[in-house]
């Protein structure tokens, strides 16, 4: 049977899935440029993976030959949960809280592949969550989720920004949506409540300043001038995002019980990261996002914010 936009709708929402878009496999031309843009500058400090495989982020043929579309996927991860901001504790960023969201999303688009095989057996696929060569928030827009917020995270009208993004590259065709306006506006709550000023202007943020960045994926030592301006983030920041006015109005629990915290995950004790060892460690954060740090990683944020 061939697949619909209602069939995999309905498939994917029962799953779990919240929001299911469908954009046209084209290429991408002036977002690329942006990236570009944004790579000679600089902003994406150690991300080197980034500047590569710029021709499968481009051209998404170039990872499935017959690519007819992109089936977007959202999954909602907030939870009510709030920071007591006690100085010996470091703040956990919120999508970080329960199980690395890698780990549940792959799950269920194994079981939606699956399932649309056995509908069109001529069904072939290339499924991404955040990682590979696949500008995901670029289709996330295309395919009608939401548009690009100021401070560069997808919002939609329903849910703010606190969900993951999958995207499944697939030969099948569905009927494609328009593209959401940006309903930014003249707000720029984002940008003036970043400690860092790392959103440099809208849309663009600079790696080199974001806590998000420098707490996760940086390898090297924290930028002297900035320790006094991360606030108590340990791990990841949502400064931008908490004070986004689409978040405040419309987030709502997820109904996933793996998002909610996990090992009182939501801050954690500075002493204890200093006197953690490697099994500890392993212990405590396997199978959690927190673990891409590594203990070495944890260790020198958490030695940041007692510096301050
Ligand atoms: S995550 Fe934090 S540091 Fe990065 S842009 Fe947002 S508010 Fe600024
Ligand atoms: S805080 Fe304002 S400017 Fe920033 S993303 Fe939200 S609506 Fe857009």
């Amino acid at each position: 049977m061939k697949l619909t936009n209602e069939i995999v709708i309905q498939k994917a929402k029962s799953i779990g899935f919240d929001l299911v878009g469908f954009a046209k496999a084209e290429k991408l031309a002036s977002e690329v440029e942006n990236l570009e843009d944004w790579l000679k500058l600089g902003y994406q400090s150690g991300m080197s993976y980034m500047e590569r495989n710029i021709d499968k982020r481009k051209d998404v043929s170039q990872i499935l030959p017959d690519a007819k579309s992109i089936i977007s996927l959202t999954l909602n991860y907030y939870t009510h949960h709030q920071y007591s901001n006690n100085k010996n504790k470091g703040k956990v960023s919120r999508y970080a809280w329960g199980k690395d969201y890698h780990l549940i999303i792959r799950e269920m688009l194994k079981n939606l592949e699956e399932e649309l095989c056995d509908i069109d057996p001529k069904f072939s696929c290339k499924s991404y969550v955040d990682t590979g060569p696949m500008m995901d928030k670029v289709w996330a827009v295309k395919s009608g989720i939401g548009w690009m917020g100021k401070h560069s995270n997808i919002i939609n009208r329903d849910y703010g920004s606190w969900f993951f993004i999958a995207n499944i590259i697939t030969n099948a065709e569905f009927d494609y949506a328009d593209q959401i306006p940006d309903f930014c506006g003249s707000c720029t709550a984002c940008i003036d409540a970043c400690p860092t000023d790392a959103i440099v202007s809208d849309y663009v943020v600079d790696s080199n300043k974001c806590i998000s960045y420098l707490t996760i994926e940086n390898k090297e030592d924290m930028p002297q001038e900035l320790s006094d301006k991360f606030d108590g983030w340990l791990f990841g920041c949502d400064i931008c995002q908490d004070v986004c006015p689409w978040n405040i109005k419309f987030s709502e629990p997820s109904f996933v019980q793996d998002f909610h915290p996990k090992n009182e995950n939501i801050e954690i004790d500075l002493n204890e990261i200093d006197k953690m060892d490697n099994e500890e460690f392993k212990e405590r954060f396997s199978g959690s996002p927190i673990s891409r740090t590594k203990l070495k990683g944890l260790k020198r944020n958490a030695k940041f914010l007692r510096e301050r």
